[in-house]
């Protein structure tokens, strides 16, 4: 019996030291795994005053996440089921999943100017590549009513000051050759865009590819214009295509450094619809170095 009672103890012990050697083993792994998760920052762009609760599939005990427009979070890891990526986010104590259409990632590294604007043309702003949320040009100035559509004459439209002139040189120089060319936007904050935005997904769906993420569009530049003429009355359409005013545009807005950011043959470039009417001013120096690169994106 004694003999029994021994071989049990011995047994209960070697079972005891291989579980720690087990345990250690493990403890090595989970440590060398934390140490592997990339910690990213990024932001809910849920429009601003619109808390939502149970975003995602949520993972905590406490049942109540409320999300804002800029909040921040941690991402531990992302995982891809169908066509969505889900990034596993933890906010406080709690641990929770968002698909990547409520996602924006925070850029790496931005130039800043000694007035914390980054330098016209230099920006990186796409479908894969965000604008910081919370950055805004300092040098933002409101374009005269003059300039604008008839739909947007009772609305404040800003732009930064070097694209608002050049913005007006084309609109005069169009003038003086008997074409009408009005601005519809220009300027548009993140938490504008974000409700741009989820109004487009409630319309068209998680994949719908005509608004950007809040931080990736180049309205949040000052340094873009939605254009229009008053040949058409349907607002931002691709009517506008068979204008007068846009084949004036063709022909000399890059004298004036101003691109059209998604023309029709670039889709796939891009990531964006053809959009005739969205004109973004790069800077003079662009033209001079890629002149005949970007004379043929115009002309496509
Ligand atoms: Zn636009």
């Amino acid at each position: 019996m004694k003999k029994q009672i021994l071989l049990i103890v011995l047994f209960t012990c070697l079972l005891l030291s291989l579980q720690v050697i087990g345990k250690s083993g493990n403890q090595k792994s989970i440590k060398s795994l934390l140490y592997a998760e990339t910690l990213t920052v990024v932001r809910f762009i849920l429009p601003e005053g619109h808390p939502y609760k149970n975003i995602g599939l949520f993972s905590g005990i406490n049942n109540k996440i409320l999300l804002k427009f800029g909040d921040s979070v941690t991402v531990k890891d992302e995982s891809l089921h169908g066509s969505i990526t889900w990034y596993h986010c933890s906010l406080d104590n709690f641990s929770f999943y968002l698909p990547d259409v409520f996602v924006v990632k925070e850029p790496e590294s931005i130039r800043y100017d000694e007035n914390g604007n980054i330098q016209i043309g230099e920006e990186v702003v796409n479908m894969w590549t965000a604008l910081p949320i919370h950055y805004k040009p300092d040098d933002l100035i409101r374009v005269g009513a003059k300039y604008l559509a008839e739909s947007s004459k009772n609305r404040a439209i800003f732009l930064r000051e070097k694209a608002a002139s050049q913005f007006m040189l084309l609109i005069d120089a169009a003038e003086k050759d008997g074409i009408n060319i009005r601005i519809v936007s220009a300027y548009r904050d993140p938490g504008y865009q974000s409700y741009l935005y989820e109004d487009a997904i409630k319309r068209k769906g998680f994949f719908q590819s005509t608004v950007a993420k809040p931080g990736h569009s180049e309205h949040h530049l000052g340094t873009t214009c939605d254009l229009t003429s008053d040949e058409i009355s349907t607002g931002l359409t691709s009517d506008f295509e068979y204008t007068r005013a846009f084949q004036w545009l063709k022909d000399n807005i890059h004298y004036y450094g101003i691109y059209l950011s998604y023309p029709k043959y670039k889709t796939d470039i891009t990531g964006y619809e053809y959009e005739p009417w969205h004109f973004r001013y790069w800077g003079n120096d662009r033209w001079e170095s890629d002149r005949w690169f970007y004379r043929s994106f115009i002309r496509r």
